[in-house]
């Protein structure tokens, strides 16, 4: 099963939501594209899933500390909407925010499972 991918997905090197930093992020943190805590509630139907395996879709990308606060608070304003079609994206921060609940609808995810009651 393919997944729409973020363009330029890696696991080393610069804080991929800003690129150069100043000042300078001494620290660095693996954001998983469809967060981990989703990844628990809801196994998709796939061959690529490994049954015992805890996180089914692995993709993850490096962000600094704040960047990464920033995406999950970008994920907590979609969640509220409750629909991530209309979410306006000005940051790479918030197309990667975005970018959590395509995956998550392409993998057979519900936006009831992840979204808080309106
Ligand atoms: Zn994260
Ligand atoms: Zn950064």
């Amino acid at each position: 099963m393919t997944t729409p991918q973020l363009r330029g997905l890696r696991k080393t090197g610069k804080c991929w939501v800003h690129g150069t930093h100043r000042p300078e992020s001494l620290t660095h943190v693996f954001h998983h594209i469809i967060p981990r805590e989703w990844q628990l509630k809801y196994h998709p139907p796939v061959e690529r899933w490994t049954q015992g395996k805890e996180v089914w879709a692995p993709d993850c990308i490096l962000v600094c500390p704040t960047g990464h606060a920033n995406i999950h608070y970008h994920i907590r304003k979609i969640q509220e909407l409750g629909n991530y079609e209309s979410y306006k994206v000005r940051t790479r921060e918030a197309k990667v925010a975005k970018q959590a609940f395509i995956n998550w609808v392409a993998y057979g995810g519900s936006m009831d499972t992840i979204c808080k009651p309106r």
